[in-house]
């Protein structure tokens, strides 16, 4: 090999580790985006709530009708839920949880066949190659 050749060789495979980490760093970069939108989101609901037991109480307290204003928090507040919901799935794809023990809810390593936790016997994702 030429030094020549080696060095574009390293090059290559540099530049394509660059690349694997670079993926990798945006699904981080792009989780922590929608972990940062979904908290936005929540903050959001907690409000409405509180507005809307503002809203049902000064109703209640003076007789007074806010009917409209409580029907539209209600249904901005269940649009926000479900784009909670929507963005969290998002996530869950971006960072796919370990499996976990059906008897005591602990994570487990792929493969593992028993529970380090229980010695409860665990059901093999991918059957084993006989
Ligand atoms: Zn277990």
């Amino acid at each position: 090999m030429t030094f020549l050749e080696r060095v574009t060789k390293s090059a290559k495979s540099l530049g394509e580790g660059a690349k694997t980490i670079g993926g990798k760093a945006g699904d981080i970069v792009e989780s922590t985006k929608l972990k940062f939108e979904v908290s936005k989101l929540e903050k959001e609901v907690e409000n409405n709530i509180y507005a809307l037991g503002n809203l049902v109480f000064m109703q209640f307290k003076e007789a007074a009708d806010h009917e409209e204003e409580i029907n539209r928090l209600l249904n901005t507040t269940k649009v926000l839920e479900e784009e909670i919901v929507k963005l969290s799935k998002e996530i869950e794809k971006l960072n796919p949880k370990p499996p976990v023990c059906p008897k005591c809810n602990e994570e487990y390593p792929p493969n593992a066949k028993y529970c380090m936790n229980c010695g409860e016997k665990l059901a093999q994702e991918t059957p084993p190659a006989e």
